[in-house]
């Protein structure tokens, strides 16, 4: 047998190895993607014709046990530490191919977690790849503009993962709960007409539309809180002194408005939920539970863009060849 021949007898060796290795890896993906995927569509809302809120439980953990204290937790954290390495690997592709991008947006009553959400889920990910904004109260520059304005100036660019922390849906939300807040801004009053958050509504699911056909993925994201679990929170914020400055009273005033945010978050969904740009209503009485389902979203929303690595093809491997051979002749 000659040189060559051995080479190539251990290449089809190392090919079989490596097939072998990449159809386990495939898969041990497919199962854990067919395992998300049970868990997600208890939370996924692609219709809203006929959405309630008061069917999705705040406390839910979809079996795994609620105190992590019992068996199980293992399970639940290593699914979210893998999630967490998964999301990064599929953010480095996202980022190599540049074509796609995705929004997340994060929508919340106080306290519900949206900061630590974002922390955790976001932990494993290049900080090159990613952009977080954060929505206070508009400025007198962004009152001068068009609502959807300083939104659309901040979505990710193509290869990047964008956090909306706060959207474009604070415009039918505090403004809708707040009516006052309206009557403040500069749309001309004849525009001010009771239809305004259906038509706001409409506009933004027809943003979204826009957003995916240019290859601009949304996902959304209402971490539902009980108003129980706000309490807890908000407790815990004025008694624990590391937790201090997290607590406004601003914010106790504002769950007296409860009923109107539920309201107006259900109406919300109801004409915004769509294939293209779901809703996600996550459980969110248990911290550790809500980083898990939305990394699993995540990781399931970017594992069906199929996102490869761009190809080098031959000419482009010649001047890899060419470059490698100058570097090596290097004295
Ligand atoms: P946290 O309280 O966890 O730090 P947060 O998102 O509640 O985070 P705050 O600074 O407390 O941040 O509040 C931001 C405020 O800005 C919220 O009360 C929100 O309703 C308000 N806001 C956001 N967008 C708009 C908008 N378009 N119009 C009016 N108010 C808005
Ligand atoms: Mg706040």
């Amino acid at each position: 047998m000659g040189k060559n021949d051995k080479e190539k007898k251990s290449d089809k060796h190392a090919d079989k190895a490596s097939n072998k290795k990449s159809e386990k890896k495939s898969v041990n993906r497919s199962d854990k993607l067919a395992e998300i995927e049970k868990l997600l569509k208890n939370y996924r809302v692609e219709d809203g014709k006929n959405f309630r809120l008061k069917d999705f439980d705040a406390g839910s953990t979809a079996g795994y046990p609620e105190n992590r204290k019992e068996e199980g937790k293992g399970e639940a954290d290593s699914i979210l530490s893998r999630g967490v390495e998964w999301l990064a690997e599929l953010q480095d592709r996202l980022y190599a191919q540049d074509r796609y991008a995705l929004l997340c947006i994060f929508q919340a009553m106080d306290a519900a977690g949206k900061d630590g959400t974002i922390k955790h889920v976001m932990s494993g990910v290049n900080p090159q790849g990613c952009q977080v904004y954060s929505f206070k109260q508009p400025s007198f520059e962004e009152l001068d503009h068009d609502f959807m304005w300083r939104y659309q100036r901040c979505l990710p660019e193509r290869g990047r993962i964008g956090i909306f922390n706060r959207s474009y849906y604070e415009e039918v939300l505090v403004v809708r709960v707040h009516n006052e807040i309206l009557a403040t801004h500069k749309l001309p009053d004849k525009l001010k007409t009771k239809d305004i958050w259906d038509e706001r509504l409409a506009d933004m699911a027809a943003f979204e539309k826009y957003l995916s056909r240019n290859g601009i993925m949304v996902l959304k994201f209402f971490l539902n809180v009980s108003k129980a679990e706000q309490k807890k929170r908000f407790l815990a914020r004025i008694d624990v002194p590391k937790k201090n400055w997290k607590f406004s009273s601003a914010d106790v005033i504002e769950r007296g408005y409860w009923n109107d945010y539920q309201r107006a978050y259900e109406e919300a969904i109801r004409a915004t939920a769509s294939k293209e740009a779901p809703w996600y209503v996550i459980p969110a009485d248990n911290k550790w539970f809500t980083r898990l389902a939305v990394i699993a979203a995540i990781v399931h929303k970017l594992e069906s863009l199929d996102l490869q690595y761009p190809k080098v093809d031959k000419k482009q491997k010649a001047e890899l060849e060419k470059a490698k051979a100058l570097l090596l002749s290097e004295k």
